[in-house]
């Protein structure tokens, strides 16, 4: 169908749609039968099945699970047939890759509803209501309001386009907006880069506001078309993940190399082949850190989760990492750090003050109303509005005095507009002056067609103005009212109002180039009055910034208000004290990159920016070292967002470009949110530090324990089934419970972690290597105790030295579930509470359980080759097993006392 070729009516008859309430509810369902989700096909998801068959592919697993095969077959050549051990490693090693595809799937889903909750919405009218829905539930015939900063959700007909610019290089390649129209009816042929009147899904109005008729959803689109678009959703490693990856590579590569070496040893010394190399394998699959960088996805995505139920949607998973990092946070003062919830608390003429009700009140909010894009519902005599919270406020400030914005908007109707735009700082609209405004009887006698608003920031607007509405009257603007006016704003922004002026300006005709109307409708203006609106702090605001500052990091506030406004706020919140400086958009202007970043550590301010500036403040504070986070919500905040460390969109107030551009969305809009994901950064950073430790000090002590024994020309400690049972149920839980520690007390007192640190920073790795060390000397200790006194100093046997391994074998496994609880924090286990971790408790305790039914329970023994204890060597396995809670407390005791 050529959509293109088609009037607004014939589409509208085509898709059985009226254009004024849009498709009912019931119609919606139909279709939403008939044509499926508004959904491009992504790449599929891979099968349970085959992430369990990966977890296979990994080089040690298979050389184990053919040793046990040779060793199968070994046994059946000798006539006596060995099930057991074979069977035994399969099942190990299947329950872990079980163990690994659930991981691997909890993540996987975890990432997956955060994508869900960053998804697009489209504003829609359906049964005569505008509303807001999910992009995936829009049908062909649906009518859609298209804003400035949105996606097109689907491919769609114009109904009305104001200054409608579409950026579509998604499809056609071509960066530029190309300005749309709604008017035009197009040839046949018409090539899909110049079809004005349609707008394709996935590009970005970058201009003015619209309406359409949705004609293809989901892969009907264009873009649906085009194969090669259809998203491949991977996601990258995060830069923790790849060192991480990296680091346990050359750890594998030593643990590999130790494991060669002591088959070598073990063969020279005239061991049983076989079992050498069995023992081998099992060291290398148990010790090798292979699931490091698995642990670490985990941990980000379990804790993505958790900062998602605090507000804060990550978007891009390396920004939990830098966000334990952030040193700055620069914040919108406008819905952040305020509530966005204005009212107008002060009206001002040349005069002075004025009174809310007044008849100058009356005339400067008509214009204020009319120059206004908020649409004003009055429910039970409660004016409630919706849009933007300054256009917002000032309508229903206008209802207050008695008038309403339907009315004013049908008596001077609307026919040309430039939309408000923070680095401008105006907004004009122009309307057909049939009737004089109220408080304009005296201009009656001039008989212009149009009238021309437009309403701003004071010190931007009065600069466009060449007359001022006095008493009625028009006269010109003298540098001594504009002073005054300078004066009446002054004080208003001391108050810590939002201030916004109005002028307007009579013509005759509306100038048809887009791009220089502003320069005839926003000049020789009459500059008419101030109105101020209050707008304020959030309650939490206070105590998150005071958060900040304890933890090492600077909270900036970043504002297109006027200083004054914003200073008087920041010094409220406690951002600005007496040693911090405000700056505005034009000092920054004048002062060079150079210079910029000298002084930027001085200022917690800046007012009258725009967007521009917001990019070079991040870069000055980055080039001082500083990781920045940056908050924005515009079309033109996507640049700072980007070049932020960490960029934060809004998410109600965003636009689709912010929150595409930020690797956060804060789904609230508000600043304490940032320092709460701030300190589940931190959180998370710790965590994976946590388990890292504990998987590395493990590891080493198995491998120390096989190492010196086989060196001294002790049979091996352990079997390869214990080697592989400590590295499945004493290894893996507690690390995964480690995961979920909670943050500890002071974690918000402590400086942010310095990105140059790395993970092994302040003597982890020779904590891991002492620890490791701990570890497989008190096995080993076992291993002689109950060779010597329990095995009557019999190395070999039918069973070997059985009691000498069972007691190894349950000390390395013990003291690793005691050695995790270590892990927990820096301060003594005994104050930040034993019980504080379910989690691990609870993997502490199923473990025990574990272990001791392996021991005790006769089908079990037989499988993994011990002996059951009697008390007194449970009493030694006991003892030795806690040693490692004794010798740490004294290391974080003699630690803290040195700090
Ligand atoms: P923040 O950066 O703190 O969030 P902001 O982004 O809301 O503030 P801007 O939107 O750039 O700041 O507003 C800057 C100034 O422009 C305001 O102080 C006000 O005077 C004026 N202004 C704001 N909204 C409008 C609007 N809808 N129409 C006209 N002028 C406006």
């Amino acid at each position: 169908m050529n959509w293109h070729s088609l009037s607004i009516k014939d589409t509208a008859k085509k898709l059985s749609v009226t254009l004024e309430s849009g498709l009912s509810n019931k119609e919606v369902e139909k279709r939403q039968k008939k044509y499926g989700k508004n959904i491009l096909k992504s790449k599929k998801n891979k099968s349970t099945l085959i992430k369990f068959l990966e977890q296979f592919k990994d080089f040690m697993i298979i050389t184990l699970i053919a040793a046990a095969f040779i060793s199968f077959l070994v046994s059946l050549l000798q006539g006596e047939v060995d099930f057991v051990d074979p069977i035994i490693i399969l099942i190990i090693i299947t329950l872990n890759a079980i163990l690994g595809t659930i991981q691997e799937n909890k993540a996987e889903k975890s990432l997956e509803a955060l994508k869900k909750m960053s998804a697009p919405t489209a504003k829609v009218l359906r049964g005569g209501i505008v509303s807001i829905v999910d992009s995936k539930e829009l049908v062909p015939g649906d009518i859609i309001l298209l804003e400035s900063g949105h996606y097109v959700p689907a491919d769609a007909r114009l109904i009305e386009s104001v200054n409608l610019k579409v950026e579509e290089s998604s499809l056609t390649g071509e960066s530029h907006p190309v300005e749309k129209d709604s008017s035009c009816v197009l040839e046949e042929s018409t090539l899909i880069s110049e079809r004005k009147n349609l707008v394709m899904a996935t590009s970005v109005v970058t201009y003015g506001r619209g309406s359409a008729i949705v004609i293809h959803t989901g892969m009907d689109t264009e873009v649906g078309h085009i194969a090669s678009l259809i998203m491949d959703d991977t996601a990258p490693m995060t830069p923790l993940q790849k060192r991480l990856a990296k680091t346990s590579k050359s750890l594998g590569i030593a643990a590999l190399l130790i494991c060669i070496v002591i088959f070598i040893i073990g063969i020279i010394k005239q061991m049983p082949i076989f079992d050498m190399f069995m023992t081998s394998v099992s060291l290398a699959v148990a010790a090798i850190p292979e699931g490091l960088p698995a642990i670490v996805t985990i941990m980000l995505s379990l804790g993505v989760q958790r900062m998602a139920k605090k507000n804060a949607v990550i978007r891009k998973l390396p920004a939990v990492e830098t966000l334990g990092s952030a040193t700055v946070i620069c914040s919108d003062k406008t819905g952040t750090l305020t509530q966005n919830k204005m009212t107008v608390t002060d009206i001002s003429s040349i005069d002075g003050t004025e009174r809310l009700d007044g008849k100058f009140a009356k005339f400067i909010l008509t214009l204020a109303s009319l120059c206004n894009d908020s649409i004003l519902q009055v429910n039970k005599k409660e004016a409630i509005a919706t849009g933007e919270p300054t256009e917002s406020a000032l309508v229903v400030a206008a209802y207050h005095a008695g008038l309403t914005k339907i009315k004013l908007d049908l008596t001077y109707k609307r026919i040309f507009e430039i939309p408000f735009d923070s680095g401008r700082k105006l907004m004009t609209t122009v309307h057909k002056l049939n009737d004089r405004l109220d408080g304009m009887t005296e201009l009656n006698s001039k008989s212009s067609k149009y009238i021309s608003i437009t309403k701003g920031a004071p010190d931007v607007l009065i600069n466009r103005c060449s007359y001022i509405y006095e008493n009625g009257k028009v006269i010109p603007l003298t540098s001594l009212k504009k002073n005054l006016i300078g004066k009446h704003n002054q004080s208003m922004a001391n108050n810590a109002l939002r201030v916004i002026a109005t002028a307007y300006k009579e013509i005759n005709s509306i100038p048809c180039n887009i791009t220089t109307c502003g320069e005839v409708l926003e000049n020789g203006l009459v500059f008419v009055g101030l109105i101020g609106m209050i707008d304020p702090p959030r309650s939490e605001v206070k105590d998150a910034v005071l958060t900040c500052k304890m933890a090492g990091i600077k909270p900036v506030m970043i504002t297109g208000d006027h200083i004054s406004t914003a200073c008087a706020i920041a010094r409220d919140l406690g951002i600005l004290n007496l040693r911090e400086r405000s700056i505005t958009g034009s000092e920054l202007s004048l002062m060079s990159d150079e210079r910029l970043s000298e002084e930027i550590a001085d200022y917690s301010v800046f007012a009258r920016v725009s967007p521009e500036h917001k990019v070079r403040i991040v870069k000055a504070f980055q080039a001082k070292g500083e990781v920045v986070a940056m908050t924005g919500d515009g079309v033109n905040d996507a640049p700072a967002l980007k070049a932020a460390d960490i960029g934060c969109a809004m998410g109600i107030s965003g636009t689709d470009v912010a929150k595409n551009a930020a690797d956060m969305i804060l789904t609230d809009d508000n600043f304490a949110t940032i320092v709460s994901a701030v300190r589940e950064g931190r959180g998370i950073y710790d965590n994976i530090r946590k388990s890292v430790h504990f998987l590395l000090s493990s590891n080493i002590g198995e491998i120390i324990t096989i190492f010196i024994a086989i060196l001294f020309g002790l049979p091996s400690p352990l079997l390869a089934v214990q080697l592989l049972w400590v590295n499945l149920v004493t290894d893996s839980l507690p690390a995964i419970s480690l995961g979920v520690e909670p943050a500890e007390r002071n974690i918000m007192k402590r400086k942010p972690i310095s990105p140059s640190k790395g993970l092994f920073a302040d003597g982890l790795v020779f904590k891991i290597i002492f620890e490791g060390i701990m570890i497989g000397s008190l096995a080993l200790f076992a291993f002689v105790i109950g060779i010597r006194y329990f095995d009557g100093n019999s190395m070999g046997g039918v069973n070997g030295p059985i009691y000498g391994r069972t007691m190894a074998f349950c000390v390395l496994s013990l003291s690793q579930l005691f050695h995790a609880f270590n892990m927990r924090s820096t301060q003594s286990i005994f104050t930040i509470g034993l019980f504080t971790n379910p989690r691990l408790l609870l993997s502490f305790a199923i473990c025990t359980f574990l272990q001791i039914a392996v021991i005790m329970y006769p089908p079990l023994t037989k499988v993994f080759d011990v002996i059951s204890l009697n008390k007194t060597q449970w009493l030694i396995v006991f003892l030795l097993s806690i040693v490692p809670i004794f010798v740490v407390e004294l290391q974080k005791k003699v630690n803290h006392n040195s700090h």
